[in-house]
């Protein structure tokens, strides 16, 4: 196994005998591109507690060490310093390969990485189709762009801007789709696609300008609350522990998808800021700001497929879910500021 090297080709080793875990279930050997990040460490977390073997290729790029650092010394975990846009993986033995790694905030937006999105899941598709595993996509509710149609079924075609500020994101996706749908068609590999609503939870990036981390890293700073335009677009906030359960549902599920994967109680921004008041700190006041570009102006998933398909539907409502980062995020947040002191 190969860890923090810059060589221009990885070779990914065979695990040793393949050990049965629980009743009727083979423990599988499992890469996580961008496992190191928000939603990739919280799935790594739970595969590695069901038995699997985990490989995480990530290039720090917004993911962190101290989100997988639990795992270091484990036998079953391997973390690879590897930017998947750059070279091949060559590989032997996974029998699943999670595409996650990706720029998903907005501030990143504006210079988002295509590429990623694109090279990156090209190789990981060919990874997938030389050893004959299942490639999972984790692509996102944002290819229904700014859409026609409310709430959103995985059979609307979407409302994009190809050639906008966010459409990097977007149209990265939505070509992700299409090659993950070539290469099930064409190469006969094994795909799930799952499209995310918003996620929030613990290990979310501090300031990658997205909303929830905003509003609760301002709430926690006593700085006013950023709310872009006039605070009535709408997003759906799905708690990051519903999201790891379906996309394990839909990896081991026999359908390919899209499957859309969110939480479908629907808020307004300001709701949103309300709900972080009562939540961290009442005294919160509230600050407008121009909005973005493009900026969708509702979303909110029609979630009747994976219900009906993968027996799958979120637990955690928005106002359960958030106080559960509230203490991950003060403590960054103390150890940000202590850092400063010195
Ligand atoms: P994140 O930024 O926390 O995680 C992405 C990870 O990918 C990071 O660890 C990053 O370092 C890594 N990465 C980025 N570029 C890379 C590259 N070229 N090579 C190797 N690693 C690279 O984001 P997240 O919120 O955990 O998102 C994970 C996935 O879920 C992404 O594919 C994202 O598009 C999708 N998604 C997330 C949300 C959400 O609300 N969090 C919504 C829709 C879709
Ligand atoms: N937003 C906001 N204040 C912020 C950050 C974002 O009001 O500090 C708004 C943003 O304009 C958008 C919504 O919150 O309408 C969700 O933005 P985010 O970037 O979190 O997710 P996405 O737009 O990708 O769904």
């Amino acid at each position: 196994p190969i860890s923090y090297q810059e060589s221009r080709t990885y070779r990914v080793g065979k695990v040793a005998g393949r050990v049965p875990v629980g009743i009727g279930r083979r423990r599988l050997r499992i890469v996580v591109t961008g496992g190191a990040g928000f939603v990739g460490s919280h799935l790594v977390d739970k595969l590695i507690a069901r038995g699997d073997d985990v490989i995480v290729i990530d290039n720090f790029f917004t993911g962190r060490k101290e989100n997988v650092m639990h795992h270091f010394g484990n036998p079953r975990f391997e973390l690879i310093r590897h930017d998947v846009v750059r070279t091949d993986i060559v590989g032997g033995g996974s029998d699943i390969s999670l595409g996650l790694s990706c720029l998903t905030s907005s501030l990143q937006i504006l210079d988002c990485d295509y590429k990623t999105n694109v090279m990156g899941t090209l190789n990981m598709l060919g990874l997938a189709k030389r050893i004959g595993a299942r490639f999972l996509l984790t692509s996102t509710s944002e290819v229904y762009g700014d859409p026609l149609e409310h709430p959103q079924k995985e059979t609307y075609w979407g409302n994009v801007n190809p050639i906008g500020v966010r459409s990097c994101y977007d149209e990265g996706k939505r070509t992700a789709e299409t090659l993950t749908m070539d290469y099930h068609r064409g190469a006969g590999v094994e795909e799930r696609i799952a499209r995310i609503f918003n996620t929030y939870g613990p290990r979310m990036c501090l300031d990658d300008g997205r909303v929830v981390s905003n509003f609760v890293a301002q709430a926690i700073r006593k700085q006013p609350l950023t709310v872009y335009g006039d605070g009535k677009q709408t997003r759906s906030f799905q708690y990051v522990s519903d999201l790891v359960d379906g996309l394990v549902a839909l990896m081991e599920g026999e359908h390919v998808g899209p499957f859309n994967l969110g939480n479908p109680g629907e808020f307004t921004m300001l709701e949103l800021a309300e709900v972080v008041k009562e939540t961290i700190d009442s005294s919160a006041t509230i600050e407008f700001r121009p909005n973005t570009a493009d900026d969708p102006h509702k979303r909110k998933p029609d979630i009747s497929r994976a219900k009906e398909l993968l027996n799958w539907e979120p637990k955690v409502p928005l106002r359960k879910g958030l106080p559960l980062m509230v203490t991950d995020f003060q403590n960054r947040i103390l150890n940000e500021d202590e850092g400063k002191g010195h």
